[in-house]
């Protein structure tokens, strides 16, 4: 029968960073059905993605041979669901004429204007070797660091802030620590909908007497199990938080012994927040004064406050001053380098954290080794045989922007969606269209691929085996379950075709091999052998040597900074880059809902997901529905100055009034086209979570 399966194969849910492990019930080259496993971050547990998001990999409209954009068929960006027309856009290719031309392309624009003409974006979605081969081939066969992904859209200020902090861009405590917290801050973040498994976790932590605060301009479903919960105003997220240190010093509630052993820079922090007291600040972020000082007081005296935060704290212009402020709270007080303590960036994909350490960043080599230190250049130079640039590449919006200044000409994408995915899209896709050759390595028809010249019909998560990277610094081992339909062939396989045409002779063959050589050049999982994984499924870093049973809970003794200490790092109000005025009086907040992941690709073809979520909405406050005339259900247009979407209205009294929250995974309301690219200074991110909008019926 149908329903009994003839294997098992253990693996990692493709979702979140959370990394629950999961089995995939098999017949016949298809998934039947799913099941939680025992894993590290999971015991079993999974959310609805995880459980029922998996069909998508059987989806008809998968890719199943490589593609060639027909010849003076425009690059409209007008996108199409219907298979039935990917053919009056695209001829069927072989593969060997696919890559020739893919590669050729890219080769000849790299070698007529210079590597620097071409780009790279890898992708989140993919394996630690995927994403280790992508960078590698940017930086020795493209010859340019400009390569990135979609680290760059979710956590590059919080990363900034910590490297530049603490050493070390990764979370200090696995999110099951806050079952041995005390005190535990939830801020910018929606667990429930983005991190289930892990908002479990924080819900139990608080039934067994942990005290949970949670600070949000949008009211989540966990603000209901909160000992305390903050409904600041949108883009006060500095006010509130120095406002709380100022209390913390005014009161003395510092840690001294561990300022003056562990930290420097704490004098000036001082000075910044005593202009910040409470009733200075209460006005501006509507939180009363006597609850910052209840709260500031609750965090600084317990006996271990965990802060956990996501994109609310991050997809700001002031994203890094955001998490500077975190960052200083619990240094502080010494809330961090003990279990039950430390500092949380939830992340986002699955494997955005193995993605990043694996040097998808165009700043950084593997092991964040900046591109600009002549004596990490010249240890990669030696693993890898090549000379690299050492000027520090673009990023994801800076990429688009150089497109449009005629600097570059060529890019290569594998498994991400920047047509759907980037701020202000409608430049991006127009940027996209405007190169002379894009190359896009997906599983599916999405926008972006939409607009390219070559497409490489990709693996689904399924169907490969490779390391993936939980939020958690949990290195996980992903199994393939199945084989990829037609002639879609494995990420590993097409990216080393790429390196072949473009002069590189490589010839990997076990993913292993690939892990192998990432062991050799990055020392924070100098310790996890393949072997290792295989026994145990997943490794925690840092992981030195093979005796080493990785660190989940790191900085006990001293921080990855010079002379071992943390710094201060004082941070001012600066407003968002784009305010509400007469024409556009409200705010828009992007984001996800639980039942679709990011640009909606995979869960929109998972039969179940999109029953539950099939259509493009639009989470208004009553209150601005009423003031609007507007009946939940209805159709409205939103618009911003660089674009407009329709879709249908519902009435959420979790959003603030005056604000809109509209999830960005809708091809047909695709919200980044109203976002704003403005970019903090030092992460580069943009500010997805604050722009000015008009809505109107209709
Ligand atoms: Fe997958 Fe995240 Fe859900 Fe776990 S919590 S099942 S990793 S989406």
């Amino acid at each position: 029968a149908l329903s009994v399966p003839d294997k098992q194969v253990d693996s990692v849910c493709p979702y979140c960073g959370v990394g629950c492990q999961l089995t995939y019930n098999v017949k016949d080259n298809r998934i039947l059905y799913v099941e939680g496993r025992n894993g590290p971050a999971n015991l079993g547990r999974l959310c609805v993605k995880g459980r029922y998001g998996f069909d998508y990999a059987h989806h008809p409209h998968r890719l199943t041979k490589p593609l060639i954009r027909r010849e003076g068929v425009p690059k409209t960006g007008d996108f199409t669901m219907d298979p039935d027309r990917v053919l009056d856009v695209f001829r069927e290719a072989s593969w060997e004429e696919a890559l020739a031309l893919a590669g050729g392309k890219l080769a000849g624009i790299r070698d007529l204007h210079g590597g620097v003409a071409l780009a790279g974006f890898g992708s989140a979605k993919g394996s630690n070797e995927e994403a280790y081969l992508f960078q590698k081939l940017v930086r020795t066969g493209f010859g340019t660091n400009n390569v990135d992904h979609c680290t760059r859209l979710c956590h590059a200020s919080s990363v900034s802030a910590l490297l530049e902090g603490i050493g070390s861009g990764a979370v200090s405590n696995p999110v099951m620590d806050v079952t041995r917290a005390e005190v535990i801050v939830v801020i910018g973040a929606n667990p429930t909908v983005n991190h289930p498994v892990a908002a479990t976790w924080i819900k139990n932590a608080v039934r067994s007497g942990a005290k949970l605060v949670v600070l949000d301009p949008r009211r989540s479903e966990l603000a209901r199990h909160a000992h305390r919960y903050l409904q600041f105003k949108p883009d006060t997220d500095v006010a509130l938080l120095n406002a709380m240190m100022h209390v913390i010093v005014t009161e003395k509630l510092v840690d001294d012994g561990f300022i003056a052993s562990r930290t420097i820079g704490y004098d000036e922090l001082e000075r910044n927040v005593a202009e910040y007291s409470p009733e200075a600040m209460a006005p501006i972020c509507g939180i009363d004064a006597e609850t910052i000082r209840y709260v500031a007081r609750l965090y600084a005296t317990s006996r271990g406050s965990m802060i956990l935060w996501g994109m609310g704290v991050s997809q700001h212009v002031h994203g890094t001053d955001n998490a500077r402020c975190l960052i200083a709270l619990s240094l502080m007080t010494g809330q961090i380098g003990r279990p039950g303590t430390g500092l949380h960036p939830l992340r986002g994909q699955n494997n955005v954290q193995g993605a990043s350490d694996a040097g998808l960043i165009p700043m950084m080599l593997p092991d964040y080794q900046r591109v600009d230190n002549p004596a990490a250049r010249a240890r990669f130079e030696a693993a890898w045989g090549a000379t690299l640039d050492p000027k520090p590449g673009l990023t994801v919006v800076e990429i688009m922007d150089a497109i449009d200044a005629g600097q570059i000409r060529g890019m290569y994408i594998m498994g991400e969606n920047p047509a759907m995915s980037d701020p202000d899209a409608n430049h991006a896709r127009a940027a996209l269209a405007a190169l002379e050759h894009l190359v896009v390595q997906d599983i599916f028809l999405t926008e972006t691929a939409y607009l390219a010249d070559v497409i490489l019909p990709a693996s689904a998560f399924p169907e490969k085996t490779g390391t993936f990277t939980n939020t958690d610094r949990l290195v996980q081992l992903g199994r393939q379950a199945i084989d990829p339909p037609g002639e879609a062939r494995q990420d590993l396989w097409i990216i080393q075709q790429m390196a072949n045409r473009l002069g590189l002779p490589w010839s990997y063959g076990h993913v292993s091999e690939v892990f192998d050589e990432m062991r050799r050049t990055m020392a924070s999982i100098g310790g996890i052998t393949w072997e290792r994984l295989e026994r145990n499924g997943a490794v925690v870093y840092p992981c030195m040597n093979e005796g080493d049973i990785g660190q989940p809970v790191v900085f006990t003794e001293t921080f990855p900074r010079e002379g071992g200490k943390a710094r201060f790092v004082p941070a001012d109000i600066i407003p968002a880059d784009e305010r509400p005025d007469g024409d556009y009086p409200m705010v828009l907040i992007t984001g996800r809902q639980l039942e679709h992941w990011h640009t909606g690709s995979m869960t929109r073809r998972a039969t179940v997901l999109d029953a539950i979520e099939p259509d493009p909405v639009a989470l208004v406050h009553p209150l601005d529905l009423e003031r609007m005339g507007i009946t939940p259900g209805q159709a409205i247009t939103i618009a911003s100055r660089r674009g407009e979407v329709v879709l249908y209205a519902r009435a959420d009294d979790s959003s603030p009034v005056g604000a809109i929250f509209v999830p960005f995974c809708y091809y047909e309301a695709a919200i980044n086209r109203l976002t704003n690219a403005a970019l903090d200074p030092f992460g580069k991110i943009p500010e997805f979570k604050y722009c000015a909008i008009r809505v109107t019926p209709g």
